[in-house]
């Protein structure tokens, strides 16, 4: 019996056989779906983190601060005596007439800022956005304040009628762009 059982057995064996690998092949496949799917949940996850991400950027608050415009360097140095280099170059940075500090995102329209030494004289008014979790600041609008009257700033070429956000020459008569205060009427 023993030995015709061996026979059968062995007989039978490779079928037997195949189903065990068929089990493990197919053991195999379920576990792949289930790392394909886990990664796929991961993935699904790593969006959703994304696009939170993207909503709160999307909520970027829009606010209007009043200051002046200051190197970074100096006042974090005078403030919280912040290593400053002999020769640093200025960081310029706005700070507002309640001690807050913003990083100004260098632009197209926030260039003047940079550049324009004169400006740094003023007290300004700013329009822009602040990001979620910073103190960056995107001038929209750049206005001044003196004698209590609020100005828009801008550059202007007179013999052209255009309108620049830097200064800088004209891009259609190459002369000098001249900066203009022009006071905001309430009409
Ligand atoms: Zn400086
Ligand atoms: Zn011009």
């Amino acid at each position: 019996m023993k030995f015709s059982n061996g026979i059968q057995n062995k007989g039978r064996a490779p079928t037997f056989d195949r189903r065990r690998y068929g089990g493990f092949w197919f053991g195999t496949l379920i576990f792949g779906i289930a790392v394909i799917a886990a990664a796929n949940m991961k993935g699904q996850n790593t969006e959703t983190t994304g696009s939170q991400v993207v909503d709160s950027a999307s909520t970027a608050k829009e606010i209007q601060v009043q200051g002046r415009i200051v190197c970074l360097a100096e006042a974090m140095h005078n403030l919280y005596r912040a290593d400053l280099p002999a020769n640093h170059e200025h960081l310029y940075g706005f700070e507002t007439t309640e001690g807050v500090f913003y990083t100004l995102l260098r632009t197209d329209l926030s260039k003047a800022l940079f550049v324009d030494e004169r400006l740094h004289q003023k007290i300004l008014i700013i329009t822009g956005r602040t990001f979620p979790k910073t103190h960056l600041l995107e001038a929209i609008r750049l206005q001044s304040l003196h004698d209590g009257v609020v100005h828009d700033l801008y550059y202007y070429c007179d013999t052209c009628a255009i309108r620049a956000a830097a200064p800088g020459d004209c891009v259609c008569c190459q002369a000098p762009v001249e900066l203009i205060e022009k006071p905001i009427t309430s009409d």
